[in-house]
Formats: structure tokens, sequence, C-alpha cells
């Protein structure tokens, strides 16, 4: 559902550190055009990405905060959930994005050894990172990779015949269970927040992350109608949850790229999260007992 008027703050898009198209300045740039004032990189396993756009924003004088996606599970169920203000030098952080990118590089050369005894012979890990560069490697990556080589017409018909979760060559994920996810953030010193709910969660799961210590829920998102922004803003209302929103912008083959400025928090909202962003960074923050320049460090203010 877009939202009426002018964003002001868009907190969930994806650069080239992971399978977004353009690089965090651009990704950046593209979000001041559209008179986004407050911006979060939140890209897949990863926090590549986050001191390139960190310098965007701030060049542009825009509100930033430092982010990630992470891909969790629970029950079996892939569940994404965004990190904000994490601290980017925080160890079990560091080792995390290292864990998660090597998995996800094995899993590509799995996909792809999977792929040729299905009789794909002519693609390569090399046709993939021509496409993925050193980012993070996703399905998407492999994909257009399969989509160059000529092996299918359109993403969509490798995900739907190859690479989709119920399909043939689709190879087992990395487990990581949304309460360690939740944890993590935390350690970290930031706050977890369920992206686009609506997708994935039934009652029981969100009762389980709310156990585990979720700070937030993504409201506004592209695949979010009315009712269930209806929906996630009691229950947050209910929880004292934080509300977020963003256009998950990806750019490229997605041709999601009119989705920046349209979904998002407008300004009152995002006054109100950035609020309780400091506060809640802080609690969470008990290892490293933040000082006030720590924490305008974390949420992106410098001198
Ligand atoms: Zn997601
Ligand atoms: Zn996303």
């Amino acid at each position: 559902m877009p939202q009426r008027g002018t964003i002001h703050a868009d907190l969930h898009t994806h650069t080239t550190a992971s399978d977004g198209s353009l690089s965090p300045t651009l990704l950046v740039q593209r979000a001041f055009e559209r008179g986004v004032k407050a911006i979060a990189v939140t890209d897949h396993d990863t926090i590549a990405g986050v001191e390139e756009a960190r310098a965007a924003a701030k060049e542009r004088k825009m509100w930033f905060t430092s982010g990630i996606e992470i891909s969790a599970t629970l029950e079996g169920r892939e569940i994404h959930i965004l990190g904000y203000a994490v601290d980017t030098s925080n160890h079990a952080l560091l080792d995390y994005v290292r864990r998660a990118r090597a998995y996800r590089t094995d899993r590509a050369e799995r996909i792809i050894a999977r792929l040729r005894e299905l009789g794909v012979k002519k693609l390569t890990m090399g046709d993939v990172r021509e496409i993925s560069g050193e980012g993070v490697v996703g399905r998407q990556h492999i994909a257009l990779a399969m989509q160059k080589k000529g092996i299918v017409r359109t993403t969509r018909e490798a995900f739907d015949k190859y690479l989709a979760d119920d399909a043939i060559a689709f190879t087992a994920k990395w487990e990581f269970p949304v309460k360690d996810a939740i944890q993590l953030i935390h350690d970290a010193g930031g706050v977890a927040v369920v992206a686009h709910p609506a997708k994935v969660i039934s009652g029981e799961q969100f009762e389980a992350m709310l156990e585990a210590g979720l700070d937030g829920v993504e409201l506004h998102h592209p695949s979010h109608d009315t009712d269930v922004c209806r929906l996630y803003a009691l229950l947050a209302e209910e929880h004292d949850l934080l509300t977020t929103g963003g256009s998950d912008f990806h750019g490229g083959n997605k041709r999601d790229g009119s989705n920046i400025g349209r979904y998002g928090l407008m300004k009152d909202d995002f006054t109100s999260f950035a609020s309780e962003l400091t506060k809640r960074s802080a609690t969470h923050n008990r290892s490293m007992k933040p000082t006030l320049g720590t924490l305008a460090r974390m949420l992106g203010f410098r001198g």
C-alpha cells in the first residue's frame, strides 16, 4: 500500500553489497533525489555496504543508521529480521556475516553442481560471480547468470524450473534460528524488527518472536495491503513495538525503482521511531555501556 504524501524515511533498502543493483552511494543518491530524508541500508546478511552509504548520506545531510537483514528460520520457515543501529565493529556480528557469506558461496556452488547433474552444464561459478561481483551471492544472481547464458529466458523461469524452494535444484539454506538473530542484533547494540511479516508469520510464530525479544515490526512494505498494516499497527501498540517501513528496493530485474519514496515512514512516525531507536539501542548495548559518543556514532551523527 503506497502512502500518501512524501515519505520521510526509507528504512529497508538493498545495494550491490548483497543482491541490489545500485552501489551504496548510488542508492543513497536515488533516495535523495526522490525526497527521502532518512535512510537505512539493510543488505542480506552483510554490513559491507554500510560505511559507504553512511558517507553518502552524510554528504547529503540525510539521517542514517546502520542496518542488516538477517535470513533466519522459525519452524523451518524463512523469516527476515532487520537489525538497526548495530555496531558494525561488533565481533559477533562480523563473525556472523563472515560465516553467512562463506555459506552462501558454498551453497551457490552446490546449486551449480546440482544443475550440472540435471543436465545444465554450461553454468559456472565464474558466470555467477560476474553478476554478483564480490558481494554476498544469492539465488537471484544464479538466476540472472542462467538468463545471461540463455539457459532460461527470464529469472522467473529460473526460479520456477530450478531454484525455488520447491523446485528441483533447490539446496538447503543455512538454518539460523530467529531467536539467535534477535540476540545477535541485541548484542551488537541494535534493535530487531521483523521484516514484511505478512509474508510468513502465524500468530504462534509472532508470539515466539516476542518472547525472543523482538523490538519491532515493519508496517509499510510493498507487499502489505491496508488490512495487514492495520493488523500489525494494532499488534505493535499492544506489545509496545517499534514500527518501521521501507521500499525493500533492489533495482535491476526486480523493476521496483518506483517504490523508492513511496514506501517508508512519514515524518511524524519517523520521529518516534528515531527516538525509540536511541532508547532501545542503549538498553540492549549493555556489554558496551555506550557513552553518548558511541550512541551518536551508531546513529550516524558525527560532530
Ligand atoms: Zn526480506
Ligand atoms: Zn529486503
